[in-house]
């Protein structure tokens, strides 16, 4: 199947994202994630890439050319074969139509979550340096504090996800991706989730988005 997942910063995407694609057997590509390992590696999409990534520019047609070229390379890799979850990914009108020409989509998953709820979980968010898993220091903590349960790497706090950086990237968010949301709408390829419950476990969302795609697959 092939899925994209999209909400608001802090709605849980990622964690979401990668839990369908274990459950599915399909690839999970963030490209928050993959932007950030080229320029961990300072490759050179990784140089060009950085300045898009501080700045939390997400619509200059340079980013959007690296992104298309990553993504790209990524959904012929034979990981991709059985599928594949878009997180974070597209983010503007542009890249959505861009990325007709390259694929069609099975299905959106809409994640709607109140906003206290997201600025609550982003502060508490930690990634591992090492290998870029996200914990939530209340609902999904790491066994150590501060170290990562799959690879014993440091666990950090990203610089976009500072309360100042994170208010610019909501309203980015929104005036991007609204009308990429709009766009799927359209042909009718998206289901809602609304998850208001603080205390809701992810696997419970995980379950409830499962169950909506299999209803789809069925219709
Ligand atoms: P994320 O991990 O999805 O929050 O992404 C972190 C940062 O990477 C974003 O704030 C953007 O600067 C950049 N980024 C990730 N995906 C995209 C995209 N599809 N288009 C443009 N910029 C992106």
């Amino acid at each position: 199947m092939k899925l994209i997942i999209m909400g608001q910063v802090g709605s849980g995407k990622g964690t979401y994202a990668s839990r369908i694609s274990k459950a599915m057997d399909i690839l999970h590509l963030s490209t928050g994630e993959l932007l950030r390992q080229e320029i961990k590696n300072e490759t050179e999409i990784g140089k060009r890439a950085k300045i898009f990534v501080e700045k939390a520019d997400w619509s200059a047609k340079e980013i959007h050319d690296i992104i298309m070229e990553l993504l790209k390379k990524e959904i012929n890799k034979p990981e991709a074969s059985n599928g594949f979850i878009f997180d974070g990914f597209p983010r503007t009108l542009d890249q959505a139509k861009d990325l007709e020409k390259i694929t069609d989509i099975d299905t959106v998953i809409n994640l709607n979550v109140p906003e206290k709820m997201l600025l609550d979980r982003i502060t508490n968010r930690r990634t591992c340096k090492k290998c870029g898993t996200v914990y939530n220091l209340i609902s999904v903590p790491p066994k150590k504090a501060g170290i990562c349960d799959k690879c014993e790497g440091e666990l950090y706090q990203r610089t976009d996800e500072t309360e100042e950086m994170t208010k610019h990237r909501m309203e980015e968010n929104d005036r991007c991706t609204n009308p990429v949301l709009e766009f799927y709408r359209n042909k009718g390829l998206v289901i809602e989730i609304v998850n208001d419950n603080p205390e809701a476990l992810p696997n419970e969302v995980v379950e409830r988005i499962l169950d909506k795609l299999k209803k789809v697959k069925t219709e």
